[in-house]
């Protein structure tokens, strides 16, 4: 294992790493462990606590203790923001710690985690944090006969459940609002990334989060996840992941019925024009794929570009792409890092392969890399592909550093071909024309739909998606922090 800053090494010290629920450290009730690897070597970092339904039905009750008893509900929204403030102040404080652990555990380069995963979770404390001071509780209703009013009130102990390719800043989209709602919660985290999860509830105590606020329960998807999703305690929850797994939780939460947001997979096309200066593009493009290794729902995978630039970008971009720096996440120059385990390369090489039977023709074949010193990590060299818009590597989510090239000659054509995707979640159109960039943006169906850039993130700027990406309202909106509250009206018919 690499030199670890010493506060890793205390905290990977005390194993198996116990899972916190109702303000306690504790093993799984049958004692149960996993192992989480570092995907840059391979080797293991930690056995952690593996629950299951008893373990969640432990943080489900001290999650519906907290909300009854511990204040957290009912206290002046303004409390709340002072604590979960001082959460976002730790998280700030412990930025390079927090960046060095995703790091290790994810594999994604440092310098990635430290800036942008880390300090954008802290500020989505900060944002639902401010926002839920200003939230209109109790609005007078004009009604003729009556006096009546709406009162907004949080919901209970709500459910979430994570992936492994950005574990701590969803950590801070899904629970920041639900906490500064005044609602409990339950997380629980995916099993290949439970670290930065289990160091954020050490801050969440640390910062006075009174306990049972806020439970971390790891473990297997099934059975850990799937108790959570179908307990019946819950009053909303959260699932981020694949659309495999988002099915099997909305069924479980229809048959509760409990509300249920699904942020789910995505296959995101950009249109280039041939307007466009081609070198920023193809840099834009080839830095999207390969951001966090090709591991991100919304990333561009599908580039539809005008025919008459095809040659141009198709030399520049695989120029990039094959000089890309393939290694360690600590390496402050590593560009892209390992995918986050064995099972995830073969899941990217085995559709390269897919493709190519298929009829694709591989521009830059990809394919495992071997990063000397680190030879046992799950390295994968970019790819992209091209050919028939209904290939494989063109219709399904890879989840990789691949990406797929196809050519269009008008609007129309583009417009069809983006919207062909069983998926809904990111697109982005690259114009020097304005005009044609906002026409074409407002007619591609998905979630979102990003102008000269790709990747957007911003707090108050709603993200989520439709068809197979999703529903169920989306996060980092400002209308996020109403999710999380029930509406409720209270009335009596004047005399
Ligand atoms: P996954 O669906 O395999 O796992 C996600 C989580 O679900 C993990 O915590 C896992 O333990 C849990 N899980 C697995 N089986 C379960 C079951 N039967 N019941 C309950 N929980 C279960 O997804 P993944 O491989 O971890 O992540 C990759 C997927 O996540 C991709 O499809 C990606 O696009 C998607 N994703 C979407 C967003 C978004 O905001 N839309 C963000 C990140 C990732």
């Amino acid at each position: 294992m690499p030199n670890l800053n010493p506060e890793i090494t205390t905290f990977l010290s005390g194993q198996p790493l116990p899972m916190y629920i109702g303000g306690r450290w504790t093993e799984a009730i049958n004692r149960a462990t996993f192992e989480t690897r570092d995907p840059g070597n391979g080797t293991v970092l930690a056995r952690v606590a593996a629950g299951d339904a008893a373990d969640v039905a432990a943080a489900v009750a001290a999650a519906q203790t907290a909300f009854q008893e511990s204040g957290w509900a009912t206290m002046p929204p303004n409390d709340r923001a002072v604590i979960l403030h001082r959460l976002a102040d730790l998280i700030t404080k412990h930025q390079d710690l927090l960046a060095e652990i995703e790091s290790l555990d994810v594999g994604k380069p440092r310098s990635q985690a430290a800036a942008f995963d880390v300090p954008h979770a802290a500020q989505t404390f900060r944002y639902y944090a401010d926002l839920a001071v200003h939230a209109r509780r109790r609005e007078p209703i004009a009604l003729s006969g009556f006096e009546a009013r709406t009162v907004r009130v949080p919901y209970g102990a709500c459910g979430f459940i994570f992936p492994w390719n950005f574990p701590f800043l969803l950590v801070g989209w899904g629970v920041a609002p639900a906490l500064a709602a005044g609602n409990t919660v339950v997380i629980k985290p995916a099993e290949e990334t439970p670290l930065s999860t289990l160091y954020f509830a050490k801050l969440a105590e640390a910062a006075g989060v009174p306990p049972g606020v806020i439970n971390v329960v790891t473990g297997l998807g099934d059975p850990a996840g799937a108790a959570l999703a179908r307990h019946p305690g819950l009053k909303r929850m959260s699932f981020t992941g694949s659309p495999e797994v988002g099915r099997l939780i909305a069924e479980s939460c229809g048959r509760n019925l409990v509300p249920v947001k699904l942020e789910l997979g995505g296959k995101g096309a950009a249109v280039v024009f041939d307007d466009v200066n081609v070198e920023t593009v193809a840099g834009a493009l080839a830095a999207a794929v390969t951001l966090n290794a090709g591991q991100v729902c919304c990333t561009a995978t599908r580039w539809l570009v005008h025919e008459k630039i095809r040659d141009e970008f198709v030399k520049k971009v695989t120029a990039t792409l094959g000089g890309m720096k393939i290694g360690y996440g600590a390496n402050p120059d590593t560009n892209l890092g390992p995918v986050v385990s064995e099972k995830q390369r073969a899941r990217v090489l085995g559709y390269l392969d897919k493709g190519v039977k298929a009829g694709a023709t591989a521009l830059l074949a990809g394919g495992p890399a071997v990063v000397s010193g680190f030879e046992h990590g799950y390295y994968v060299k970019p790819a992209l592909l091209t050919g028939d818009p209904d290939n494989i590597c063109a219709r399904e989510e890879i989840f990789g550093p691949v990406a797929y090239l196809m050519t269009f000659n008008d609007e129309e054509q583009a417009v069809e071909l983006v919207n062909r995707s069983a998926y809904g979640l990111a697109n982005s159109v690259w114009s020097s024309s304005l005009d044609r960039a906002t026409r074409v943006a407002e007619r591609l169906v998905a979630g979102n739909s990003w102008i000269n850039a790709h990747n957007l993130f911003a707090h108050g700027l709603p993200y989520g998606g439709c068809n197979l990406s999703g529903c169920g309202g989306g996060v980092l909106g400002p209308d996020t922090l109403s999710d999380y509250l029930r509406n409720q009206t209270v009335a009596r018919p004047l005399a």
